[in-house]
């Protein structure tokens, strides 16, 4: 019997049936969803509230100043109800025109879905295509810019969850702002609270997160946050969206409740990842990742085995698939109870991802590379 530290779940060695597979205790290191702590699963197992209620809005009235604080902003950060993906559609029918140009800084599987998303909102995508190993630059951002000055947004992904890589937000915002007008649009989905984010210093326009990746909660939660050039530019915008509407969103806000029901039980967990998040600290917070995400790739390395990135993130970290041990994902699943998570579309057969994003600390990185170590 062997124990996860911090989920404290027991593995049991040797199932090898595939069904048994449905019932045993895994561990997750997945970057998104990432594990839930004990004291957020207790209170998403109390009676349900009503979301009108006093009760309610007092929670939202609490959550609200500490959301600026994650997001780091003097801006209402905007809950929704839906997953991460739901952010980046409600920012982009929010601010967008149709016809308009979108530039995307496309490294990776997430920024090709807002290529995608851009262009099925009928806007004028700009697909700038980066190799999947390589994080987003100001090298890639000007030579698209001067081609496509007249472009409305600038799409990033913060932590490229396909390929585990980490792009200077802070310099590619100030290479937007100097060379152009367009909104500086950034999926922080798998970053906020892992990597360090401050919109407003670095005059960020929009920043979207979701609830299943650093905030350490189930899926159904989403934000978005919007800056004032971005709520100047809402007023022009004319992409049809009801469900998404930021501004009712923000109007609801401001009175401490959405315009719609939302996912009230997990607003009650996120008050207690939110308090445990800013008890920990910002700045500690992202050391932790960082010296996690440290520690796993020097043990990695030091196992003979490659990371994918050439920039790797603080968040999940890819490997090459050693080619000795083509199964190494399910192997760890079967006789660990450890679930990581596989290469995306073409890379499916040649890496593994390890989320280290949320809930984790030094003791997890141990029995994670302990694992790997025995198959290998
Ligand atoms: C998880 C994730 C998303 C959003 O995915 P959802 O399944 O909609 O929550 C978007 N971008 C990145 C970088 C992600 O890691």
């Amino acid at each position: 019997m062997l124990y996860s530290v911090t989920h404290r779940r027991p593995c049991i060695f040797g199932f090898t049936i595939q069904l048994l597979l449905h019932t045993m205790p895994h561990t997750l290191f997945t970057p998104g969803p990432t594990p839930i702590p004990d004291r957020v699963l207790k209170v998403l197992s109390q009676p349900i509230i009503h979301h009108r209620s006093e009760e309610a809005k007092s929670i939202v009235r609490v959550i609200r100043p500490q959301l600026r604080r994650v997001v780091d902003t003097t801006q209402e950060v905007i809950i929704l109800s839906s997953s991460g993906t739901g952010a980046v559609e409600a920012a982009m029918a929010s601010l967008g025109r149709v016809g308009q140009k979108v530039l995307v800084l496309n490294n990776g599987k997430f920024a090709r879905r807002w290529v995608d998303m851009a262009a099925r909102f009928g806007m004028h995508a700009i697909d700038v295509s980066i190799p999947w190993s390589e994080p987003a630059t100001v090298d890639h951002l000007l030579p698209a810019l001067s081609e496509h000055p007249d472009c409305a947004m600038v799409w990033m992904v913060h932590s490229e969850t396909s390929t585990g890589t980490a792009s200077d937000i802070r310099a590619l915002s100030a290479a937007v702002r100097e060379h152009s007008n367009a909104l500086v649009c950034v999926d922080a989905i798998s970053s906020l609270c892992a990597l360090e984010l401050h919109m407003d210093e670095w005059d960020i326009d929009v920043v979207t997160s979701g609830s299943q990746k650093g905030f350490m909660l189930p899926p159904g939660l989403a934000f978005v946050c919007l800056s004032e050039r971005a709520w100047k530019v809402s007023d022009h915008a004319n992409v049809p969206s009801y469900y998404f509407d930021l501004k009712k969103a923000r109007i609801a806000a401001e009175e401490n409740t959405t315009p719609w029901t939302p996912a009230i039980s997990l607003i009650c967990g996120l008050q207690v990842s939110l308090e445990m998040i800013l008890n920990e600290g910002m700045p500690a917070l992202w050391k932790r990742h960082a010296d996690l995400a440290l520690d796993l790739r020097t043990r990695l390395r030091a196992m003979g085995l490659s990371l994918y990135s050439k920039a790797p993130s603080n968040s999940v970290t890819a490997v090459q698939l050693p080619a000795h041990r083509p199964s190494l994902v399910k192997d760890l699943l079967i006789t660990h109870g450890i679930r990581v998570a596989g290469g995306q579309d073409h890379l499916k057969a040649e890496i593994f991802r390890i989320g280290h994003l949320g809930d984790y600390h030094a003791e997890d990185i141990e029995f994670l590379c302990a694992s790997i170590a025995e198959l290998l």
